[in-house]
């Protein structure tokens, strides 16, 4: 069967399973797990999932542990739930910091090559001597120590003879390189840390630009799809492969892709970092959060982020998309699925004065009016209502076609009412409003223009409802340690609410009719049950 690429990484794959003879396309997701997830990650996990499957193939998630002051078994679950969530199922989980003993023996292979030497220049002293974009390197006066003396050291290193930043190994490629990366960059530094799944057996680690080009091929990985500000380092991962002679071709090859960006959402693990430890959110799923986790519990599904994904699609240059994107994906998706429910986000209360106060009546709403023969509800009308304080005006402006005083208003699935009185509090503000059902206002001929939502006060359940907004203020930047100054002191906003008892039932987001798309939080209690927005029901640009 012939495969249609569907961007430039699939066409990549089919030449090289033309011209390699590959049998078998095996990618990986490299998360390092020290955060969450955020939805620039899921780009990465589409792209690496995807890719794979379109050619029969497989995926591995490869745990990039290869800095061992900042990972966690933390991170290491929720990943994993995440990835699942997305839908995803990996072949086999890898620990790059499991493969430590390989990578010490490729280590050992580059040094007695002659490929790698160990250099007593300190980190600023490494940097101070490795050029400019115009201008050549300077070489390492360690440079040219011999194969024996090198084994000798790196084998100092290893057993902790040496304190931290005292010796690096690096790799001998060329201190001219017009690439700055080629310039014998680091492979080893030394770090008396406890790894957090290697305990203290090691105080040497490798750096990432060795370990993931070797880790890739340690696992057989045909492509190694990455983001594009690895590009300039493809010529140091093909280096590795090329010269490390435990490794055999055909060698993983490289594909770099365009992040995610998203206008006015910040992806960075580093940022996320700071939000969640200095308090200024409730954890990292809190649900202003742009990670996975968060997404979720604000009840986006799975498949709307997907969609995303598809939708942004797979480009070679950075791009920025419009948060609008990924919100349309979520209402269509929830727009065809999500049931119907009665919610009053700000409550009014309504007294039918010509309803009989003992009496109930059983109204049918649809679960979703957009589905055939979709299933219907029953929503419980008594005499006293809650409507929604937006849905009367006192004193109405331009074309209002909801309550107003001695103006009718239909209720959703129930009765026309007119509005008689006005009934306020001592402090002049709004208490009720006195209103009538007019019965026959088909035989009247009475027609009311707008159709509003309502619940029984006696029959509904209050709760808190949550709105959420940019954590940021408007037009302000991250900028590490700044948080204090340009976090949005009203990026939450509670509401006490009023829901239909069936609202309680639902798992999955459901809509508010007219209001929005909403989802039970976890925070709920019996006695209060807290619903977040998932999304408003109209673009509000
Ligand atoms: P951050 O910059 O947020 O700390 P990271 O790149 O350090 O993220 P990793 O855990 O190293 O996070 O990322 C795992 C994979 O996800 C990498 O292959 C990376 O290229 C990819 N990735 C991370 N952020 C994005 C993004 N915004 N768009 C696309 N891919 C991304
Ligand atoms: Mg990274």
């Amino acid at each position: 069967m012939e495969i249609i690429p569907s961007n430039f990484i699939e066409q990549a794959v089919i030449n090289d399973i033309n011209e390699k003879g590959l049998n078998k396309i095996i990618t990986r997701f490299p998360p390092e797990p020290n955060g969450y997830l955020h939805i620039g990650h899921c780009k990465a996990v589409c792209i690496d999932f995807l890719t794979a499957q379109k050619f029969g193939g497989i995926t591995n998630l490869r745990f990039d542990d290869t800095n061992p002051a900042k990972e966690d078994e933390e991170y290491v679950r929720s990943i994993q739930e995440d990835i699942k969530w997305l839908g995803f199922n990996w072949e086999a989980i890898y620990y790059a910091s499991d493969y430590y003993d390989f990578l010490y023996d490729c280590a050992i292979d580059l040094i007695k090559q002659g490929k790698a030497y160990v250099c007593d220049l300190s980190a600023d002293e490494v940097n101070a001597m490795r050029g400019t974009l115009t201008e050549a390197g300077k070489e390492s006066p360690y440079r040219n120590r011999s194969v024996e003396e090198n084994l000798a050291l790196f084998a100092d290193m290893r057993a902790g003879k040496f304190e931290d930043g005292v010796k690096t190994l690096r790799a001998k490629i060329d201190m001219a390189h017009s690439n700055i990366n080629m310039r014998d960059p680091i492979m080893y530094r030394i770090l008396h840390t406890t790894h957090y799944r290697q305990g203290d057996k090691w105080c040497i680690y490798p750096m990432y630009d060795f370990a993931h080009p070797l880790s890739d091929a340690k696992e057989g990985i045909t492509h190694s799809l990455c983001s594009l500000e690895f590009e300039d380092h493809r010529p140091l991962y093909n280096w590795f492969v090329e010269n490390c002679s435990l490794i055999k071709p055909p060698y993983p090859r490289q594909i770099e892709f365009a992040r995610l960006n998203i206008d006015g959402t910040v992806l960075s693990k580093r940022y996320l970092q700071e939000l969640v430890k200095g308090n200024y959110v409730d954890g990292w799923d809190d649900p202003r959060m742009p990670t996975l986790s968060a997404l979720r519990r604000k009840g986006y599904p799975a498949d709307a982020i997907r969609e995303f994904c598809s939708r942004i699609g797979v480009a070679k240059s950075n791009s920025l998309v419009q948060p609008h994107i990924l919100e349309a994906c979520v209402r269509e998706n929830l727009n065809a699925n999500a049931t119907r429910v009665m919610a009053v986000l700000q409550p009014l209360k309504v007294v039918l004065t010509n309803y009989p106060a003992d009496k109930t009546e059983q109204c049918l709403i649809s679960n979703n009016p957009t589905i055939e023969n979709a299933p219907k509800h029953e929503v419980t009308f008594s005499n006293e209502l809650y409507i929604e304080q937006e849905d009367f005006m006192e004193f109405p402006e331009g074309k209002f076609h909801r309550l107003k005083p001695d103006g009718v208003v239909r209720l959703m699935g129930a009765y026309i009412i007119k509005c008689d009185e006005v009934v306020k509090n001592e402090d002049g503000s709004i208490k009720q409003l006195n209103c009538s059902v007019i019965y026959d206002a088909q035989e009247q001929g009475i027609k009311a223009k707008g159709t509003i939502h309502w619940l029984s006060c006696k029959h509904s359940i209050p709760c808190k409802t949550r709105k959420f907004f940019n954590l940021l203020k408007e037009g302000e930047t991250y900028q590490k340690g700044m948080l204090d100054k340009i976090i949005n002191p009203n990026s939450l906003v509670e509401y006490n609410s009023y829901i239909e008892p069936f609202a309680l039932e639902q798992t999955n987001a459901m809509q508010f009719v007219r209001m929005g798309y909403y989802v039970k939080d976890k925070t709920s209690t019996a006695d209060l049950p807290v619903f977040n927005e998932t999304v408003g029901l109209k673009d509000s640009k």
